[in-house]
């Protein structure tokens, strides 16, 4: 089975320290902000890879990366 990153669609090897994968759980919230403590956090099925998130991190989606290179090459 080939596990592919959500965010570029390319495929991503889950044990490679460059590869996340995405959880959820349940935080309390804290009436002066900062950290907050995960509960009963658990991974889902789903990985990408740490550069494509750090990409969505700064608002740079892949799919207009390379729509915008399509179009110069025009
Ligand atoms: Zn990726």
């Amino acid at each position: 089975m080939i596990i592919l990153c959500v965010f570029c669609e390319e495929p991503i090897v889950p044990s490679d320290r460059q590869t996340l994968q995405k959880v959820t759980g349940w935080e309390k919230k804290r009436r002066q902000g900062g950290a907050n403590q995960i509960i009963l956090r658990e991974t889902l099925p789903e990985y990408a890879h740490a550069l494509c998130v750090d990409d969505r991190k700064h608002g740079i989606h892949q799919d207009q990366g390379s729509f915008f290179k399509e179009e110069s090459n025009r």
